[in-house]
C-alpha cells in the first residue's frame, strides 16, 4: 500500500475546522494590524536559502529539500518565509511604492527532521515581517500579534522568552569574551559544538547536548556586553510590552548566530506539548535585504508552527468541535425520480444553501439515517403518494413539523429554508 511520506500528515475533514478556526484569527488579527498577506511559490532557487538562512545552520546544511530539477537548476521547497518574502520585495521593488512593508503568510514549509510529535517534515506556518524600519515598536508589534493569536485560541500555559543580541559590531567584540571562555572547556565540547566554535559559535546556546548545555550555563551572556544604542532598542522593546500587558521573561541564551540577525530575538514556548515547546520564534534581522542584494532595508518578523499551536489547544481543551449543519437532505424514494431530486439541489445551492441527496439509491430509512449525520435542518421527500398529487413533504428535523409544498412553488421552499 502506498502511504503518505513519513513526517507529512494529511488533514482530514474532520479536522479541517481547526485549521480554519485558527486561519481566521490570524487573518483577522493581522488585519487589523495592517499587514497584508503575500503568497510565494512553494519551492526557490536553493541560493536564496543558503544565503537568507545561512549555510551553516542546520535548517541549510541538514534539512533542506534539495534538488536539481530537468534543467539543472537546483531547487530548495521552502524550509520558511522570510527569505521568500525579502526576495519577493526586492524583486517587485515594492519598497519603492511604500517604505515600510508589513507581510503576512501562511503556507506549508519543508525540513528533513526527524519526525515526533510536534516535528514534521512538512508543516505550516503563520507569520508576519516588517521590513523597512528599525523602530523598536515593530519588534514588539510582532511579539503583541503573536502573543494574541495564542491567546486568542485560547492558549494559556504559555512564557514569552525575549533577548537582545545587539548589532553585529558588539556583538564581534563578545564573540571573542566567549571564544576565551569556551578556549578552557573546548574538549569537553560535543563534535557539533566543536564545529560551531569555528563556523558560528554563538549557535553552541542552541545546543541540546548536555555537555554543552553545562558548559554554556557558566558563559558570559551577550546582554551584558550590549553597546548604548542596543540598550535603548532593547528597553523601548520590553517597555512597549509591558504597556501592552504582554508577560516576559528575559532569556538571555535565546541568540541567533548570523551577522544579519539584529536586536530582538523572541520565542513564545507552551508547557501544554511536550518537548517541541516552541509554538513561535522571531527576531529583528536588519541585514537580511542588503545580503540578498536588495537595498540595505531594516526588517523585524516571526515564524509560528501551526501543528503545534494545534497540539497545544488539543491539549489544554480550547477547540470546540464544530457541528457543521447542511439545510436539507432531499430524500429521494423512487429511482425514476433522482433526476428531478439532482435538478432541484442544483436550484436550491444557487439560492446559497447547502443540500445533499442520495447518489447510492439507499433504502428510505438508510436515506433519513444519511440525513441525520449530516445534521440536515430539514429533509424533504421526493416520491410517493404525495408527489403523484404534486406535493414535495418538508420535515423540520428539530421539531418534526411536515409541511406540503407544490412542485411547482420551489420559492416557497427556498424562503422556509432561508429563514435560519
Ligand atoms: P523557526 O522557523 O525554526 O524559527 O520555527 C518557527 C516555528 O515553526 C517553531 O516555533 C515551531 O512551532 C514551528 N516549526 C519549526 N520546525 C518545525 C517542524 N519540523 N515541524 C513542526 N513545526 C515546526
Amino acid at each position: 500500500m502506498i502511504k503518505a511520506i513519513t513526517g507529512t500528515k494529511d488533514i482530514l475533514p474532520d479536522e479541517i475546522y481547526k485549521w480554519r478556526y485558527l486561519e481566521e484569527i490570524v487573518i483577522t488579527t493581522l488585519t487589523k494590524f495592517n499587514y497584508k498577506e503575500i503568497r510565494t511559490p512553494i519551492f526557490e532557487e536553493t541560493k536564496l536559502f543558503a544565503r537568507g538562512i545561512g549555510e551553516t545552520t542546520d535548517i541549510v546544511s541538514k534539512e533542506m529539500y534539495t534538488f536539481l530539477d530537468r534543467s539543472g537548476t537546483s531547487i530548495t521547497l521552502k524550509p520558511e518565509m522570510t527569505a521568500s518574502v525579502v526576495r519577493a520585495l526586492i524583486e517587485h521593488s515594492l519598497f519603492k511604492k511604500q517604505s515600510l512593508n508589513k507581510f503576512f503568510y501562511i503556507s506549508p514549509m519543508f525540513r528533513q527532521e526527524r519526525p515526533q510529535a510536534g516535528r514534521l517534515r512538512q508543516f505550516h506556518q503563520f507569520g508576519a515581517e516588517a521590513i523597512g524600519s528599525n523602530n523598536p515598536l515593530l519588534d514588539a508589534e510582532m511579539i503583541i500579534i503573536a502573543y494574541n493569536i495564542l491567546k486568542k485560541l485560547g492558549l494559556k500555559n504559555l512564557s514569552v522568552k525575549i533577548n537582545s543580541i545587539g548589532v553585529p559590531q558588539s556583538r564581534e567584540n563578545y564573540k571573542k569574551i566567549l571564544r576565551e571562555y569556551l578556549n578552557d572547556y573546548y574538549n569537553d565540547l560535543s563534535h557539533d559544538s566543536k564545529k560551531r566554535f569555528d563556523t558560528n559559535i554563538l549557535r553552541i546556546f542552541d545546543s541540546k547536548e548536555e555537555q554543552d548545555q553545562k558548559i554554556m550555563a557558566n558563559a558570559p551572556l551577550l546582554v551584558e556586553y550590549l553597546d548604548d544604542v542596543s540598550l535603548e532598542h532593547f528597553e523601548k522593546v520590553k517597555r512597549a510590552l509591558l504597556n501592552a500587558h504582554v508577560p516576559f521573561e528575559i532569556d538571555a541564551k535565546l541568540v541567533r548566530g548570523l551577522d544579519y540577525y539584529t536586536h530582538t530575538t523572541f520565542e513564545i514556548i507552551s508547557s501544554s506539548v511536550g518537548a517541541q515547546s516552541a509554538l513561535c520564534g522571531g527576531g529583528r534581522y536588519n541585514g537580511l535585504s542588503k545580503e540578498l542584494e536588495g537595498p540595505d532595508l531594516p526588517g523585524v518578523g516571526f515564524a509560528a508552527g501551526i501543528e503545534r499551536i494545534l497540539l497545544a489547544c488539543e491539549n489544554e481543551n480550547t477547540i470546540n468541535t464544530e457541528e457543521e449543519k447542511i439545510d436539507l437532505y432531499i430524500v429521494t424514494i423512487e429511482k425514476n425520480l433522482s433526476e428531478f431530486a439532482f435538478n432541484l439541489a442544483v436550484k436550491l445551492r444557487e439560492s446559497n444553501l447547502s443540500v445533499e441527496l442520495d447518489y447510492l439509491e439507499r433504502s428510505l430509512k438508510a436515506q433519513m439515517r444519511e440525513a441525520n449525520k449530516f445534521n440536515s435542518r430539514y429533509t424533504l421527500i421526493v416520491g410517493g403518494e404525495e408527489f403523484r398529487n404534486g406535493y414535495l413533504v418538508l420535515k423540520n428535523m428539530s421539531n418534526g413539523e411536515q409541511t406540503n409544498i407544490s412542485v411547482e412553488d420551489i420559492n416557497k421552499l427556498i424562503s422556509i429554508l432561508m429563514e435560519k
